[in-house]
């Protein structure tokens, strides 16, 4: 078996989603494809959903009405025979019609989710109608049959499996599945998400729980690219990437994995391949557990991030000072990037801020506390980065004129971070790209 996930550009519209008809029709093995919701539905649905939650009932409206217009347009040129062409209005009518209803309901958290979920849960059904049409032997996976969060929010690897096991056993004849990504039902069994960019990670706990031989990401792109590509103008494809290089930086910021696809895929040793859709023949990048050699091979940055310096008299030759701070941590469920310490002071960064305030309060018992925003992780990533010295000093050489505040070096051997104002963000990415990659 394998798992191809499509992203939101590559299932953007009619052609795009013709296209990926033909690459999947044309493979000969198992084959369980993920699909994205067509580009920008996500986004219009979190306004639609704002809309809803501010009481903004006419303006929830409106948009509904632009997003169902486009989507007239994509059924329209999507579906050749006439009983399609129907099949697939009253489709988009039933989805657009229940995103109406909320104006004359509550709309809670709860339904946010509900609404979030519409444009995956369109785009497989758009996508499974073409297949029919097209005579293609296919099936439909309800994602929410299987696709389960536990009480932490984690997925729930073992109900996963089985109930995929179960919903894949009821058609032992079909070879080519689709489902939806991102998508997942939570620990009371409502509607919920895996969190922005969530496909890949859908796409990724799918293929460890059928024990898939690839995982296959296609996005628009030809592979994971040495530096961000909207922000450095000259970047190049990387060909292979660890497991342990690619969760770095997937995790400290490059877009095109959401940050927890590598886990499941890296657990059941599953190479994942990313893909260019428009370019399909191009090699991309694979990630596995085959490491290429001790150089840097890329670098990512995570926005959004807040320092906390907690200074205190006690902490000098003191044990146990430190686990009090971090019990606070865990107590507000917030997870730490990058740390340094020094005889009296501890800098922590986070990039989750939504218990900053309880946090900081309950720090205050333990020292003067500081809150620094705006601020960004550069990530340089490579096998073995930290045991080559001169790669510090390119590093920090490309960054001579950038203010650094914090440097997490060592930690493990594959990566070096550095924390600066989110002012320099552009100019140390193109530094360090010159430096680092010219060519
Ligand atoms: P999809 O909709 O297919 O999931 P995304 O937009 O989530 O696609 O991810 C692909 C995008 O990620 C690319 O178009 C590119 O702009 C961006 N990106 C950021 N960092 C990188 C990187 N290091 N390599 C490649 N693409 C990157
Ligand atoms: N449609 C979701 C999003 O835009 C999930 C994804 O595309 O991966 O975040
Ligand atoms: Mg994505």
């Amino acid at each position: 078996m394998i798992i191809q996930k499509f992203g939101g550009t590559s299932v953007g519209s009619a052609e795009r989603m013709k296209q990926v008809a033909g690459l999947i029709a044309s493979g000969q093995q198992p084959c369980i494809v993920v699909l994205s919701a067509m580009s920008g539905t996500t986004n219009s649905l979190v306004e639609i959903a704002d809309y809803y939650s501010a009481k903004n009932n006419e303006a929830a409206l409106e948009k509904i009405d632009v997003l169902h217009k486009l989507y007239r347009i994509v059924g329209e040129s999507l579906y050749l025979k006439k009983d399609y062409k129907v099949k697939g209005h009253d489709l988009l009518e039933s989805h657009f019609d229940y995103l109406r209803s909320f104006a004359m309901d509550m709309f809670t958290a709860n339904e946010v989710k509900c609404v979030l979920a519409q444009g995956e849960l369109l785009s497989t059904a758009m996508f499974q109608f073409y297949l029919e049409e097209q005579g293609i032997n296919s099936c439909l996976l309800p994602a929410l049959n299987f696709m389960r969060i536990d009480r932490d929010g984690e997925p729930d690897s073992y109900y996963i499996k089985e109930n995929l096991a179960r919903e894949l056993s009821a058609h032992p004849e079909i070879k080519l599945f689709i489902t939806q990504g991102f998508v997942c039902r939570n620990v009371f069994g409502d509607i919920d998400n895996l969190k922005r960019g969530g496909s890949d990670y859908s796409a990724s706990l799918i293929g460890a729980a059928v024990v898939a031989t690839e995982v296959r990401i296609w996005t628009d792109i030809d592979g994971f690219h040495d530096n961000d590509p909207r922000i450095v103008e000259k970047t190049h494809t990387i060909p292979e990437l660890s497991f342990e290089e690619a969760a770095e930086l997937a995790y400290f910021g490059a877009k095109i994995l959401h940050p927890a696809t590598i886990q499941p895929a890296k657990a059941a040793h599953i190479p994942v391949v990313v893909l260019n859709t428009m370019d399909p023949k191009a090699a991309g990048t694979r990630i596995s557990e085959h490491t290429s050699g001790k150089t840097i091979k890329a670098v990512a940055a995570k926005d959004g991030i807040t320092v906390i310096r907690i200074k205190s008299g006690r902490m000098l030759l003191a044990y146990g000072f430190l686990s009090k701070i971090f019990e606070m941590f865990d107590i507000y469920k917030t997870p730490i990037d990058m740390i340094t310490t020094s005889e009296i002071s501890v800098s922590l960064t986070i990039d989750d801020t939504s218990n900053l305030v309880k946090l900081t309060d309950e720090l205050k018992h333990y020292g003067s506390v500081e809150v620094e925003t705006g601020q960004v992780i550069v990530c340089v990533v490579g096998e073995g980065i930290v045991d080559q010295n001169e790669a510090i000093l390119r590093v920090l050489n490309a960054l001579k004129e950038i203010p650094i505040r914090m440097v997490s070096y060592g930690s493990n051997q594959n990566n070096i971070s550095i924390l600066i104002p989110s002012e320099f963000k552009k100019q140390a990415l193109n530094s360090l790209s010159e430096k680092l990659f010219p060519g």
